[in-house]
């Protein structure tokens, strides 16, 4: 390397502007990452993690180092590297119907690059379907508390999370929110029914606000930054039933839950409903390229068909420059036969229940453990300060964790580190590949540091 490893981390600490956090790097004690193998990484100094939040952000569902991967990109680059995506290309034509076999239901693929952008389309899409056969009035989508959609304007005024919000208003008009479905901390104080009298908190704010103006409402199947919330018995089919009683559209955010973290390919296939639009990003290229992915019904894309008239081009006048070209999609179809050949999807399934068995046994030993929650391999702790008041902790002590964690070569998630909100909440989200050895390590390390907590918190 023609740089020395001070020399870098100079770079970074002078001209790097961290994402979510204020300094640099080393500031933070937060590693440089140099490479990564299946679910190991070694940081610029040598020092060697398991990686129990894949990439950080449940990016990497097949693992750092697949040739499978790499090597589909470049063939694909050297043969072409880009044309505009209003023209056909292989790659993209390929994978949208290998996606589209495993969506029943779902028929139309509209690639972009980011799950932010995946969002932008289907916020432009509703809008346009409003305007085209709503003469407009039917404009308003409607978001949760505490969901997270992205970080452009349009989806951060489709997000619940007031302090990813604040100082950055005004917000895009006629987005509106609805309470969340969060049965360890329900609204009610009976939880029979908990996840029917949820969704009917949805309806509430359709009717307030009228069904003829509303659109569409987005969620996340399994809300993902805002806690690991999975959906209480019966929520997401009485949502689906509200949207298709008042004639609105149901979009799913599948940034986080898509391909393959849950247990099943998408998120919203173990609750038996079917969603209008889908969208995806971080698991369908694994971090090997950037690509996102607006999913629709035939019926929503023939709505964005045909024209009104003819000076007014009424077909879904969108487009994204580096959308579907076309390392993007090359390196998605890799990815997808991995997840198939590998049988990750099964392995997902099962290595999260083992995950889940052996964090409620850490529950039952540590009080600070609220509550356990997730599904597949996307899985949450709630720390508490005792299980009646369910008071979060303070912040620290999830840090704590957190670097007790690092410091003996586990890196867990912690998301929303600069959120009030939700930092009492640590997320444990391997790759798809983990095997049982390595949530058995992931499940001692955090004994260890809860073992550790507690013993700093009995001396001090
Ligand atoms: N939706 C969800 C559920 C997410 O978690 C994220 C990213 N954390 C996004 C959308 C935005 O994706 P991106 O950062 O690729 O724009």
């Amino acid at each position: 390397n023609e740089y020395t490893n001070h020399e870098i981390k100079t770079f970074d600490k002078d001209h790097v502007w961290h994402h979510l956090t204020p300094g640099s790097a080393a500031d933070n004690g937060l590693p440089v990452f140099v490479k990564g193998q299946g679910l190991d990484l070694w940081d610029i100094d040598g020092n060697q993690y398991l990686d129990a939040s894949a990439g950080g952000v449940w990016v990497t569902n097949t693992g750092y180092g697949r040739k499978e991967i790499v090597d589909a990109i470049s063939e694909q680059l050297l043969d072409l590297n880009f044309f505009a995506s209003a023209m056909g290309n292989k790659p993209a034509a390929i994978f949208a119907s290998h996606l589209i076999d495993k969506m029943p239901g779902m028929n139309r693929v509209f690639y972009s690059s980011s799950g932010s952008e995946a969002n932008e389309k289907a916020f432009k899409m509703v809008r346009q379907i409003s305007h085209k056969k709503y003469a407009g009035k039917k404009s308003k989508i409607l978001y949760r508390e505490r969901d997270y959609h992205g970080t452009t304007i349009a989806a951060l005024s489709a997000t619940g999370q007031s302090q990813r919000r604040d100082q950055f208003g005004p917000f895009v008009p006629d987005f509106v929110e609805f309470p969340h479905c969060f049965e360890y901390r329900s609204q009610f104080e009976e939880t029979v029914d908990y996840g029917v009298k949820a969704a009917q908190l949805m309806e509430d704010v359709i009717l307030q606000e009228g069904p003829d103006t509303v659109g569409a409402v987005i969620i996340e199947p399994i809300t993902a930054g805002g806690g690991i919330i999975t959906p209480p018995e019966g929520y997401l089919k009485a949502v689906e039933q509200i949207c298709k009683k008042h004639n609105v559209l149901l979009i799913l955010d599948e940034v986080v839950c898509g391909l393959g973290r849950t247990g099943k390919w998408f998120g919203y296939q173990h609750y038996d409903i079917q969603p209008d639009i889908v969208t995806m990003a971080k698991g369908v290229a694994s971090g090997y390229a950037a690509i996102s992915c607006t999913v629709t019904t035939e019926a929503v894309y023939k709505d964005l068909q045909e024209s009104d008239n003819t000076d007014k081009l009424g077909y879904f006048r969108d487009i994204s420059t580096y959308g579907g070209c076309l390392a993007g999609p090359a390196a998605a179809i890799a990815n997808m036969n991995i997840i198939e050949k590998e049988n990750l999807i099964e392995n997902s399934a099962k290595m999260g229940d083992l995950l889940l068995v052996g964090l409620q046994e850490l529950k039952t030993k540590y009080p600070i453990i609220g509550d356990v929650r997730g599904k597949g391999l996307l899985v949450g702790i709630e720390l508490v300060t005792d299980s009646t008041s369910k008071q979060p902790v303070d912040e620290t002590l999830a840090i704590s964790i957190f670097a007790k964690c690092k410091q003996a070569g586990l890196l867990i998630g912690r998301t929303n580190r600069s959120f009030a909100e939700f930092n009492n909440i640590l997320n444990m989200s391997p790759a798809l590949c983990v095997t049982e050895a390595q949530i058995q390590q992931i499940l001692t390390t955090l004994d260890q540091a809860f073992s550790d907590l507690t013993v700093d918190l009995t001396q001090a």
